[in-house]
């Protein structure tokens, strides 16, 4: 199970999302190795590349490689 998980800028929240995440489950470090706010917005995976924020390239590869499933469906 995956989820988005938001980078914010260095305004924070108020700022608005930098770039999304993946995780696994619930945990704050992306797949990428970055660690991101436990409090920062989350969204459901299959709104991957959906958003108008971009993703993050790394996250996406890994996230490609674990969930092809999920990943064909929202294509
Ligand atoms: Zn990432």
């Amino acid at each position: 199970m995956h989820q988005m998980r938001a980078e914010y800028g260095a305004g924070g929240a108020a700022e608005g999302v930098r770039l999304w995440h993946v995780v696994r489950g619930e945990e704050s470090v992306a797949m990428c190795g970055r660690e991101l706010d436990p409090q920062a917005e989350v969204r459901v995976a299959v709104d991957w590349g959906k958003t108008p924020e971009l993703c993050c390239h790394t996250c996406g590869a890994y996230f490609l490689r674990e969930a092809p499933y999920l990943a064909a469906e929202h294509q």
